[in-house]
């Protein structure tokens, strides 16, 4: 499967903001974005003229895309499933990246970011209502049950990831048992449970154009 090659911490210098891509890096010191935070390249330092209008929008769809680690088509296939479903389309968008099953892992603490995650995920330590997936972009819908493989249990990482993200705390629309490494899904996320700063409807003019 297809995904991110480059150093990730560029496309945080890109989008002038953390996105976490690197886990507990991130909250230190030696995160890119608290020692340099202008774009990267020959000309990152210099002077750009502030985006406007369509370079907004592009930085808005980008900085999503990135945050979820989506490549551009399957981003676009989001989009579009998205704009013919009932509802607002960018809120809609953002929901179903949200239920993702390598963004609910992250989002339960079992990982220190969604590329960790979604390498839980591909390496088939997650169990979804008794049944192996290992499908990243797997959606996870109310009523189901998210759970680490019995045999992966005592993963390291897994543990180490639970105490990290203490501070991150799990949305309200996933029900974690710590104990047991397993989670429910009470109900479908709000818009309000997406803690990032983003304006969907920038990327719904976007694809709109
Ligand atoms: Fe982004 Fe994390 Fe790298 Fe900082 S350490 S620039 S937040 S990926």
């Amino acid at each position: 499967m297809a995904r991110y090659r480059e150093a990730v911490c560029r496309l945080c210098r890109r989008e002038g903001q953390k996105l976490f891509l690197k886990g507990q890096r991130c909250l230190t010191d030696k995160c890119a974005i608290e020692k340099r935070n202008f774009p990267p390249g020959q000309h990152g330092k210099s002077r750009r003229p502030k985006p406007q209008g369509y370079g907004i929008q592009l930085r808005e769809k980008q900085k999503v895309r990135r945050l979820y680690q989506i490549l551009e088509d399957q981003f676009r296939n989001y989009f579009e499933k998205a704009a013919s479903r009932k509802g607002v389309t960018g809120e809609t968008l953002l929901l179903m990246l949200e239920q993702r099953l390598d963004n609910v892992v992250y989002r339960l603490g079992l990982a220190t970011s969604r590329a960790e995650a979604r390498q839980l995920v591909r390496h088939g330590h997650i169990v979804v209502s008794g049944k192996n997936v290992n499908i990243p972009s797997f959606h996870v819908v109310p009523g189901q049950e998210i759970a680490v493989r019995e045999s992966s249990r005592q993963l390291q990482s897994i543990q180490r990831s639970l105490d990290l993200s203490g501070n991150r705390g799990v949305p309200p629309w996933l029900a974690l048992d710590r104990d047991n490494l397993k989670a429910h899904v009470v109900s479908a996320p709000k818009r309000e449970d997406v803690n990032f700063p983003i304006q969907e409807q920038m990327i719904v003019e976007l694809y709109s154009k």
